[in-house]
């Protein structure tokens, strides 16, 4: 192992670095050269030489939505930066600037403690700030693009520090300007604006059914309530490696939704946003039967469909075998096409 950290513009380097707490999976992984980025001052230096020298790079948070190889060659940034600061509140809201590294769900117990109630329905989603903004995080319900203002990064295309207000970051469903650039942005802090005016958001059907008694769930209830279901329905990494949702939900046209409805009554599904259906993807796979099945050291999750997991021993090429025999069979039983959520780095 080879170290430095000397001065704070420098950030420390670490050869040959095993990575197994850094991805969710729990792939035996490690990366060739690992930078720990603690401020975002260190940032420029590293690009710098790893473009000099033509080396791939890519940044790592929490490890919670990604697929390593066994080696990550070039350099890998692995983000920690942990300020956190409210910036200004007045009557209408409150904005906070959080590091890219600081943990998702700690920052969401904070905004409930210090009361900027609002990200309750993200409770517990694994993971860092600088993610988040990624692929847009959402569950039940909301998505957090709508409670960002701007975003801060290093742009290694221009390489200079930039400042995207949230129309730039074009979020849409697990989507963003960042996901469809990649290996160009690494997020230092994301500027969060939390609306002073708040309402609870329980239509979705589970979060709905923890409420029948109670319709005027506060902030804390609603949070509780989240953790709970989550820790019910989505395996826990530290028990059994997973990366949550394996597949995003397909969305498709409203014709072919009818058809689809049609021939198979008890499809699951939700209105988009634009109009379109979104199917629920863990239907459409235990429909074909894949639901608690295993193929070697990786398998779908016995209790939810949408979750492959690692078994022990598994690697990245075993879980994409998996997800292509089932991208195969859906297509060929509904028509649909799943496209993979996490990234395969
Ligand atoms: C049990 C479980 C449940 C989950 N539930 C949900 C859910 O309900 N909703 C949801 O949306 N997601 C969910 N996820 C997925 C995951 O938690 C989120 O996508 C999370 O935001 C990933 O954060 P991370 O820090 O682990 O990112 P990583 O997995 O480290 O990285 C994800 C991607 O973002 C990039 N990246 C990470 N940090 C930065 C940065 N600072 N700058 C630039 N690029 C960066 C990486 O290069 C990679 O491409 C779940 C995952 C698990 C394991």
């Amino acid at each position: 192992m080879n170290s430095s950290q000397n001065a704070v513009s420098q950030a420390k380097s670490s050869l040959n670095l095993v990575l197994r707490d850094r991805n969710t999976f729990g792939f035996d992984v490690s990366a060739e050269v690992a930078y720990e980025i603690t401020a975002a001052e260190q940032v420029p230096a590293v690009i710098r030489g790893v473009t000099e020298k033509n080396l791939p790079w890519r940044v790592l948070g929490g490890g919670s939505n990604v697929i390593l190889p066994k080696v990550l060659s070039g350099a890998t940034l692995l983000m920690n930066i942990t300020s956190q600061e409210i910036v200004s509140s007045d009557e209408k809201a409150t904005l906070i600037a959080v590091g890219g590294g600081v943990n998702w769900h700690e920052f969401v117990a904070w905004t409930l403690d210090n009361h900027f109630p609002g990200l309750e329905n993200l409770a517990l989603i694994p993971g860092t700030v600088g993610a988040a903004p990624i692929q847009n995080i959402g569950a039940y319900g909301v998505e957090i693009g709508e409670y960002i203002d701007s975003v801060e990064a290093f742009d290694a295309k221009s390489h200079t520090f930039v400042t995207l207000a949230k129309d730039a970051c074009q979020f849409a469903y697990r989507d963003s300007y960042f996901k469809q650039n990649p290996h160009r942005f690494i997020v230092t802090k994301v500027i969060f604006k939390i609306p002073k005016q708040w309402q609870a958001r329980i239509h979705y059907a589970d979060l709905a059914k923890q409420f029948t008694s109670n319709l005027n769930p506060s902030p804390r209830e609603i949070f509780l309530a989240v953790c709970k279901i989550r820790t019910q329905k989505l395996p826990d990494p530290k028990m059994i490696g997973n990366a949550g949702s394996f597949f995003q939900n397909p969305i498709v046209p409203n014709e072919q939704y009818k058809t689809l409805l049609h021939k198979y009554p008890g499809l699951v599904s939700y209105p988009d946003a634009l109009g379109k259906r979104k199917l629920a993807a863990g239907w459409l796979i235990d429909q074909c039967g894949f639901k608690g099945q295993r193929m070697g050291n990786v398998g779908v999750y016995e209790n939810q469909a949408l979750v492959l997991v690692n078994h022990g021993g598994g690697t990245a090429q075993d879980i994409l075998g998996l997800a292509k025999c089932i991208q195969d069979k859906v297509k060929k039983e509904f028509g649909v096409s799943l496209e993979i959520e996490p990234n395969i780095l």
